[in-house]
């Protein structure tokens, strides 16, 4: 039996790749559940001198960190937080002191989570670093929900969005998406959910098209609730369905009920 972390970490993939001291590691933590972690943020959790995470990263993945410091960087609740200028000079500051840095973030690094921003700051300072993906929360949440993302036949594309800029005159062009026929995941999008389903309704989807929302999706908290587009605002209400959460629309939504109703079948 391995005796330590790192020999169990080198027992499930050959060789543990190294965190160097002054390097930084900016990783996807997947959306909560710690079995949805790659074993390279695992490596990097157990190896770090810092753990720079945002609100989004599960409790259960923090505690793997047993010898980091963990330092909070993000936003939380609409509270005033660290600008994204601050966070990647904290980063910088870090590595330039020696420290092994993990940069953690909920989901994806990449996917609506500024990773770009921050690899863009760590290259322009000269900082060694790499990417690990992670489980992104739309692909979590459909796998949770028993989803299929594509299915032969119902799909040929899936849109990831974003719900957050939805309020802006520069935001998405929901009616365009909807024109796509093809089924949308979209992330941030409980506060603006009423204008959001107005647009896509208006944009030609069908009041009846299979609609679902899933929250705190693979943590103890999950909730789904299945429903169509016209009814998705009040019922998310009613539910008290609130943020992180993911709403999906399309008829990819339908194939649950019938994986569900086969699974029970004697
Ligand atoms: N980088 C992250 C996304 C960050 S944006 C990723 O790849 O998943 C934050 C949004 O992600 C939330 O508003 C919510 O829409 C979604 N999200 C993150 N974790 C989630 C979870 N456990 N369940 C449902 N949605 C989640």
């Amino acid at each position: 039996m391995p005796s330590n972390k790192q020999d169990a970490l080198a027992a499930l993939r050959g060789k543990c790749p190294v965190l160097e001291p002054g390097h930084v590691w900016l990783a996807g933590a997947g959306p909560g559940d710690p079995g949805l972690l790659t074993l390279d943020a695992l490596a990097g959790l157990v190896q770090a001198d810092v753990v720079v995470h945002d609100a989004l990263v599960d409790q259960r993945i923090l505690a793997l960190a047993t010898d980091a410091k963990l330092e909070f960087a993000g936003k939380r609740g609409g509270k005033p937080s660290a600008t994204q200028a601050d966070i990647s000079q904290r980063l910088i500051a870090l590595a330039r002191d020696g420290r092994r840095v993990l940069r953690l973030k909920g989901g994806d690094p990449n996917v609506f989570g500024r990773g770009g921003e921050e690899a863009l700051a760590l290259a322009g300072a000269g900082i060694p670093f790499r990417v690990i993906p992670g489980v992104t929360a739309g692909l979590g949440a459909l796998a949770a929900a028993s989803i299929p993302a594509t299915m032969r036949r119902i799909n040929q594309a899936l849109i990831f969005a974003t719900g957050q800029g939805a309020a802006e005159e520069d935001g998405l062009d929901w009616a365009a998406l909807a024109a796509t026929g093809q089924p949308l995941v979209i992330y941030m999008a409980m506060q603006n959910l009423p204008k959001i389903v107005a647009a896509l309704l208006r944009g030609g989807l069908k009041p009846d098209a299979p609609a679902a929302i899933i929250a705190a999706a693979t943590t103890a908290q999950e909730r789904i609730l299945i429903s169509r587009l016209d009814r998705l605002v009040v019922e998310a209400r009613t539910a008290g369905l609130e943020p992180p959460a993911i709403v999906v629309i399309g008829d990819i939504v339908a194939v649950r009920d019938r994986i569900l109703k086969r699974r029970h079948e004697p």
